[in-house]
């Protein structure tokens, strides 16, 4: 038990420093990017194609670490209503999802309690959780997102596919970073997520059967009952 704790006390260390490089890397990243561009139209080098996407991909793996872990007392917490941000969220992804064949269906519970958050954050968390659902059904289906207002004062956020579905034994290594089954996955998207619904005091749960489909669920504090914490 006790080692256990120090094993994700040492990858929070390493997640914090890992987030800071990163920031750092992103800057000279675009100044690069920009100058390439330009220089692709001055010369027309047939490598320029080759470097964008491979710096693309740099980039697409740095923004997937910059949510990492930001410590519970360097969020900087609003309280807000969270069907909106789903509801932009979803409005935002339908396009792509629409492309391949998969309709986003999103029920908000009008009741749903404010929560103290970061919004960008949980932005993020949602974004990776559908992403992946889309992911995991490759010729299409429903996705059906909603929020639920849970008696005990918690807001609730699911989001269940009709994916592949995940076996049992990998459903607990879903948090571990770099684990993926994907040929261009990070395996960062669930472990951002998970530490980012952590340090607002929230839980991240994953139910799956293979073949059916997968449900992630999201609780986090009602702002009423945060308060009196
Ligand atoms: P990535 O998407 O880059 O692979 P994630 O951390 O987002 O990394 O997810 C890790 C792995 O968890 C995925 O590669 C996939 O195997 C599994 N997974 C996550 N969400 C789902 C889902 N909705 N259905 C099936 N598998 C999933
Ligand atoms: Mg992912």
């Amino acid at each position: 038990q006790d080692l256990l704790v120090k094993k994700w006390d040492k990858l929070g260390m390493i997640g914090q420093l890992a987030a800071g490089i990163a920031h750092e890397i992103r800057n000279p990243l675009t100044t690069i990017k920009g100058f390439l561009q330009l220089l692709g139209q001055e010369t027309n080098t047939p490598y320029q194609e080759l470097l964008l996407s491979e710096l693309e991909r740099i980039e697409f793996i740095m923004n997937e670490f910059l949510f990492l872990a930001k410590p519970q007392q360097d969020l900087k917490l609003e309280i807000k209503n969270l069907n909106k941000d789903l509801t932009d969220i979803v409005d935002f992804m339908r396009p792509e999802a629409v492309l391949n064949n998969i309709q986003l269906d999103l029920e908000c519970d009008p009741s749903l309690p404010l929560v103290y958050c970061e919004s960008k954050q949980i932005k993020q968390v949602m974004m990776n959780l559908i992403k992946n659902a889309v992911e995991a059904m490759p010729t299409g289906g429903n996705i059906s997102i909603q929020t639920m207002a849970k008696p005990d004062g918690y807001a609730m956020i699911r989001v269940c596919d009709e994916g592949m579905g995940i076996p049992k034994e990998r459903v607990k290594r879903l948090f571990e970073p770099f684990y993926t089954s994907k040929e261009k996955g990070t395996g960062l998207g669930l472990m951002v997520s998970n530490q980012i619904i952590e340090n607002h005091k929230g839980t991240l749960v994953f139910s799956s059967e293979v073949g059916k489909g997968t449900t992630a669920c999201i609780l986090l504090p009602g702002a009423e009952k945060e308060r009196l914490v």
